[in-house]
């Protein structure tokens, strides 16, 4: 994977978050059916009962440019 696709991913992944966290349920990458639900402020899951998307931000992780 190259830097650039990389970054792709990781901003992909912070608006998917931040979409979660505002309550705008956005779509589930994985299954792409469901949609993000966010549990706390950093764990978020998918609300398909067939898919097993999970994720969970460090909240300690430094700041990110
Ligand atoms: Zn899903």
């Amino acid at each position: 994977m190259t830097l650039e696709e990389m970054k792709a991913k990781m901003d992909r992944r912070n608006r998917m978050v931040s979409d979660a966290r505002a309550g705008n349920d956005p779509i589930c990458p994985k299954c792409k059916k469901g949609h993000v639900k966010c549990k706390g402020k950093y764990f978020f899951y998918c609300d398909s009962p067939e898919c097993d998307m999970k994720l969970s931000m460090d909240p300690v992780r430094p700041k990110q440019k």
